[in-house]
């Protein structure tokens, strides 16, 4: 696993399979900074257990997620790593931990965004081990690529990847 700040870091080789987080690795909610999602358990724990605090935050993520508008994290580095994706004759895919009935929002999202991606390309799975084998394996390219925010997202792909040839990265940008 490679910690990176930002999109420029990542060597996309020819024939690679790049599968991409969305939230806070693609796209932000300016109203959820980094620490949003555990500073909300901490304040509900205070009167609730574990699994009611986690649910509250579900709920409110969701509500965000519904009204609010997204931003591209890094525009001009996104897009010259889409760009050498295209040259490298690789593929993108997304690969997200939101529920697969979110299909709508999150493909209203991306377009907000300015992300041009075929919905077919755009995946859902909690956890994401498994689901990146399978797309390895559907599509066979020379080597993978994965990037997300989360380090149990990296730790799961990794684990899972362990006698492939993949690259991780943990994305942290700055200006999340
Ligand atoms: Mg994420």
């Amino acid at each position: 696993m490679k910690k990176i700040k930002n999109y420029d870091e990542i060597i996309v080789e020819p024939n690679t399979l790049v599968i991409l987080d969305i939230d806070n690795t693609i796209i932000k909610f300016n109203s959820m900074g980094k620490t949003w999602w555990k500073d909300r358990i901490e304040y509900y724990q205070r009167h609730n257990d574990i699994k009611t605090a986690n649910k509250l935050v579900y709920d409110d993520w969701k509500a965000i997620l519904d009204i609010e508008t997204p931003e591209l994290l890094d525009g001009n580095s996104f897009h010259d790593l889409v760009k050498r994706i295209e040259l490298s004759n690789s593929k993108l895919m997304l690969l997200t931990a939101r529920d697969i009935s979110m299909n709508d929002i999150t493909l209203n999202h991306l377009k907000e965004c300015d992300i041009q991606i075929n919905p077919e390309d755009v995946h859902y799975s909690y956890p994401k081990g498994k689901k990146v084998k399978e797309l390895y394996e559907k599509h066979k390219c020379n080597k993978i690529i994965f990037v997300d925010d989360h380090l149990d997202n990296v730790e799961d792909v990794e684990l899972e990847m362990k006698d492939y040839d993949i690259n991780c990265y943990l994305i942290d940008h700055e200006n999340l």
